[in-house]
C-alpha cells in the first residue's frame, strides 16, 4: 500500500478538530492487510462529493478503512461518557472509530465522515478496535432503511472488508463501516465533561452544537435553554418515528442519543413484526429497559441526564436553572404524543383531528397485540380495506370479528374526514411501507455474505428497502413476517 496523499475531492472543514481541542484524541486508524471495497452509497458519495470519477475502488477501499493519508483531514477519535443501561461509565468514547473529516456536501450540508471498526483507540478500554462483516451490513441495511421510511439516521457510505479475521464468537471477516452523520455529538459528550465538573468545557461544546445544529439560538439570552428544547424536540419526533414503525432500538444508553436527532448505533435493533409492546430483541438488555413501549420513558431518562450537564449554564443558581430545566424534559410526553399521534392519524388515513383519534388508535394496537398481528402488514392492509378490498386485512387475524367492530368505528371516524378513497389510500401508502428490515431475511442476507463472500442477496434486500413503500418486482418474499420455525428472535451488541 502506497502513503500517497489521497486527494478525495471532498469540500473538507474540520470545525470539530479546530475548536474543540479537548475533546477528543488524533488517531489515524490502523492499516487493513487487505482491504476491499464491497459496498459503496453512490448516491450518498455523489452528495458528499466524493471524486469517484479519479477514486479507484482501491484507493477509496483504503481510505474508507482508516490508516490512510486522506488530503484535508485531521482524523481523531471523540471523547464521550455515558449511561450505559442506567450505570454511569465517565469514560467511553470512540473505542473502535474515528471521525474522518467534516464535509460540506453539494447541499452546503455538515456531515461527519466516520470510520467505525478502524482499530484501538486510547478510548478502546478492554475492545480490540474492530468491526466484523455481518453487524456492519445490519448496520447498512438498517440505516438505509430507515433513512428511506423517512427517519432521521446516521447513513452508511461503505463497506470494507479489512483482509482479517477476528475473533468473536468464532473468528469472522474483519470489515469497516464508513458511516456518514450530521454529527457525532451525544448526549455522552456533554457527560463527559460535566461529570469532571468542567462547566467552561460543557459550555464551548454547548456553543458548538448551537452554532453547527441549532444557529437560530445564537443571540438568544436563554440559548441554553433553548438547546435543551431542541434536543428534547427532536428527540420527542424521532421516537415517535421510531414507534409509528414498530422500531427498538435496543441501546439506548446516553452515548446513543445525538444532539442532533439522528438515530445513531445499529447494534442489536430491530423491527417488530407481530405487535408486541413488550418485544425486546436485545440479548443484554434482561430488564426489558429498551423494551418497545418503554422507549418514550428511556429517552426522557436520557434528556434528564442531558438537563443536568446545562444546568451551571442554564444559570448560575441552581434553584432557579432546576425548575427551568424541569419544565422543559416535562413537556416532553406531551409534544412526544403530539408527534406520535399524527404519525398514527397518518397510518390510519385521517387528516383533521378530533379527541377520540387516540382512543381509537390505541385500541386498534390493542387488538393487534392480543392477536399477535403483524404490524407492517396490517397497516398496510388498511390502505386496501378504505378501497372495499377486505381480503389483506382478514387472513390477518384469528379474531375477525373484534377488528370488524373497530372498522365500524374507523369507518365513521374516515366519513368525518371527507376525501376520496383514492386520495387517502394513497397517501396511507406513503407511510405504512411494504418492506421493513424482517430479522430472517437480514440474518439470511449476512449468512450469505458471511460465509460465500455472496453479496447477491444483501444487495435485493437492500433494494427493496430503500423503495419500502413501492411494490417491487419480486421482493414479495420480503413482505412476510417470518416463518414460525425461526422463532424468536435475540440481537447482540459487540458488533
Ligand atoms: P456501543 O455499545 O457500540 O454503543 O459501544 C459502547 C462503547 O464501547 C463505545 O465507547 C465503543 O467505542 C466501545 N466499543 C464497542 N465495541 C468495541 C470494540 N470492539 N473495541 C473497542 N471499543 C469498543
Ligand atoms: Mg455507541
Amino acid at each position: 500500500m502506497s502513503d500517497i496523499e489521497i486527494d478525495s475531492g471532498l469540500n473538507i472543514d474540520n470545525s470539530f478538530a479546530r475548536e474543540l481541542p479537548d475533546f477528543y484524541a488524533l488517531f489515524a486508524g490502523d492499516k487493513a492487510p487487505s482491504p476491499e471495497l464491497v459496498k459503496l452509497n453512490r448516491p450518498l458519495a455523489q452528495t458528499l462529493g466524493l471524486d469517484l470519477a479519479n477514486l479507484s475502488d482501491a484507493k477509496l477501499a483504503e481510505m474508507l478503512s482508516g490508516g490512510a493519508s486522506v488530503k484535508g483531514t485531521t482524523p481523531l477519535a471523540q471523547a464521550y461518557a455515558g449511561h450505559q443501561f442506567g450505570g454511569f461509565s465517565a469514560q467511553l468514547g470512540d473505542g473502535r472509530a474515528l471521525l474522518l473529516a467534516e464535509v460540506l456536501d453539494s447541499n452546503q450540508q455538515r456531515r461527519d465522515i466516520h470510520l467505525k471498526g478502524s482499530g484501538r483507540t486510547v478510548f478502546s478500554r478492554g475492545g480490540d478496535g474492530k468491526a466484523v462483516l455481518g453487524p456492519v451490513l445490519r448496520e447498512y441495511l438498517l440505516g438505509e432503511a430507515m433513512h428511506s421510511l423517512n427517519v432521521p439516521t446516521t447513513r452508511a457510505l461503505a463497506v470494507v472488508t479489512t483482509g482479517e479475521r477476528v475473533m468473536r464468537q468464532h473468528l469472522v471477516p474483519g470489515a469497516v463501516l464508513a458511516r456518514v452523520a450530521s454529527s457525532h455529538i451525544r448526549v455522552g459528550s456533554f457527560q463527559f465533561f460535566a461529570a469532571r465538573g468542567q462547566s467552561d468545557k460543557v459550555k464551548l461544546l454547548a456553543d458548538y452544537s448551537i452554532e453547527r445544529h441549532f444557529r437560530h439560538l445564537k443571540d438568544s439570552p436563554d440559548c441554553y435553554l433553548g438547546l435543551l428544547k431542541e434536543v428534547c424536540n427532536k428527540q420527542a419526533s424521532l421516537i415517535a418515528k421510531w414507534m409509528n414503525l414498530g422500531f427498538v432500538h435496543g441501546v439506548m444508553n446516553t452515548d446513543n442519543m445525538t444532539i442532533s436527532g439522528e438515530t445513531i448505533d445499529y447494534g442489536p435493533c430491530a423491527f417488530i413484526d407481530s405487535f408486541d409492546p413488550a418485544a425486546v430483541f436485545s440479548s443484554i438488555d434482561s430488564q426489558s429497559r429498551y423494551a418497545y413501549s418503554n422507549q418514550p420513558a428511556a429517552a426522557i431518562w436520557n434528556l434528564s441526564r442531558f438537563a443536568e450537564t446545562l444546568l451551571p449554564l442554564i444559570s448560575s443558581d441552581a434553584e432557579q436553572a432546576i425548575p427551568q430545566a424541569t419544565d422543559v424534559i416535562n413537556s416532553f410526553e406531551q409534544s412526544y404524543q403530539q408527534y406520535w399521534l399524527a404519525g398514527m392519524r397518518s397510518k390510519l388515513g385521517i387528516d383533521n383531528q378530533e379527541p377520540e383519534d387516540l382512543a381509537l388508535a390505541n385500541e386498534l394496537l390493542q387488538i393487534l397485540a392480543a392477536q399477535k398481528v403483524d404490524f407492517t402488514q396490517l397497516f398496510r392492509a388498511l390502505a386496501n380495506l378504505v378501497q372495499g378490498d377486505s381480503e389483506a386485512t382478514k387472513i390477518l387475524f384469528t379474531d375477525t370479528e373484534v377488528f370488524q367492530q373497530w372498522q365500524q368505528r374507523w369507518d365513521a371516524r374516515l366519513s368525518r374526514d371527507p376525501q376520496s378513497s383514492e386520495v387517502r389510500a394513497a397517501a396511507m401508502n406513503k407511510v405504512n411501507p411494504i418492506y421493513i428490515p424482517r430479522n430472517h431475511q437480514v440474518e439470511q442476507v449476512i449468512k450469505a455474505a458471511e460465509e460465500n463472500a455472496d453479496f447477491a442477496p444483501f444487495e435485493k434486500l437492500l433494494a427493496a428497502l430503500t423503495n419500502p413503500f413501492e411494490q417491487g418486482q419480486d421482493f414479495d418474499e420480503f413482505s412476510t413476517p417470518a416463518p414460525d420455525e425461526f422463532g424468536c428472535y435475540t440481537t447482540y451488541c459487540g458488533t
